[in-house]
């Protein structure tokens, strides 16, 4: 069975609709974007364009590389101390003068994308927190489909800090047992086909094939490959094919259109749980 990000997104839109009826303010949430990069620009464009349909307010600062250091700590010091700014997201790849220690003054509830020593602390030590919007996204195609992880084998390919890391760590949250697989694992059929849970991120369009996943019920392709102008995922796999083995008791999402549109919703998500913590929204009765 397909999951598609649509489908998660209806019932993510409905929760954000019974928080939004409490509270009096609209979410604003600020980004600090690398204009010298493609991908920091990409991903811009789809907070923004979600947030602003979901009724949220985004506000914008351009940096790059001749962007100084003074510069960039003067506006996360501003933003962080600024009441009206619920969310603060740093785009990736971070301009060259970006220093860890800005990134530090993001406050533990306004740190959307749980990029903070202080948030990832809060990930790997199972305490309350903002994590990462990717990992985060993962999540709920399981909580889609009611699927139990626990006991489950997981193995989750790709060891990034944006994705792979934090995931390991949301996962044996939820008692799976997980296996990261990475650049310099060998052989990885030999890990792939002992999993009930195949979560891939790698960037290597191919890299899954249907021999390596025979024993999985669920396959997540976080992927986003460009080839011949096309965006497809890692998994070589016909999932619409009619004879698909075992497709009734499998679970994947598409590529496009299944992590990545929730990777931005996450996001607000994210920005509204922040805002619960910071009391801007009332808690339910
Ligand atoms: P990255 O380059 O930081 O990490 C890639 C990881 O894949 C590394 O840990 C590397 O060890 C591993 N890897 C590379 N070759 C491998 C191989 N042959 N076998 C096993 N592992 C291998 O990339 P990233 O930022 O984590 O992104 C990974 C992919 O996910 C990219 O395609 C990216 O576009 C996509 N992505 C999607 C979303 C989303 O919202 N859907 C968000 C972030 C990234």
């Amino acid at each position: 069975m397909i999951i598609s990000g649509k489908q998660v997104i209806t019932r993510l839109k409905e929760e954000m609709g019974n928080i939004l009826k409490r509270t009096k303010s609209i979410p604003h949430i600020s980004i600090l974007l690398n204009k010298e990069d493609k991908s920091s620009i990409s991903y811009t464009k789809s907070i923004s364009k979600v947030a602003r349909e979901n009724g949220f307010r985004i506000t914008l600062y351009k940096v790059d590389s001749n962007t100084p250091e003074e510069e960039l700590k003067e506006i996360l010091f501003t933003l962080s101390k600024d009441e009206d700014v619920d969310g603060i997201v740093v785009t990736k790849p971070y301009p060259s003068r970006m220093k860890k220690e800005f990134i530090n003054l993001i406050p533990k509830w306004k740190d959307i994308d749980g990029q903070t020593d202080t948030n990832i602390a809060a990930l790997y030590k199972k305490e309350e927190g903002l994590f990462p919007a990717t990992p985060l996204a993962v999540m709920e195609f399981f909580k889609e489909v009611h699927y139990i992880l626990e006991g489950k084998h997981a193995v989750i390919i790709g060891r990034s800090t944006t994705v792979g890391l934090p995931l390991y760590h949301l996962l044996l949250r939820e008692d799976a047992t997980c296996t990261i697989c990475h650049s310099k694992t060998s052989d990885l059929k030999r890990f792939t086909n002992q999993a009930d849970v195949v979560i891939t991120a790698a960037g290597i369009p191919g890299l899954i094939t249907e021999d390596m996943v025979k024993n999985a019920t669920f396959l997540i392709d976080v992927a986003i490959n460009v080839v011949n102008g096309k965006i497809v995922g890692d998994m070589a796999i016909d999932f619409e094919r009619k004879d698909y083995y075992h497709k009734d008791l499998v679970f994947v999402t598409p590529v496009p259109g299944g992590v990545g549109p929730v990777t931005s919703f996450m996001l607000l998500m994210n920005t509204l749980r922040g805002m619960q913590e910071r009391g801007k929204i009332l808690v339910e009765a």
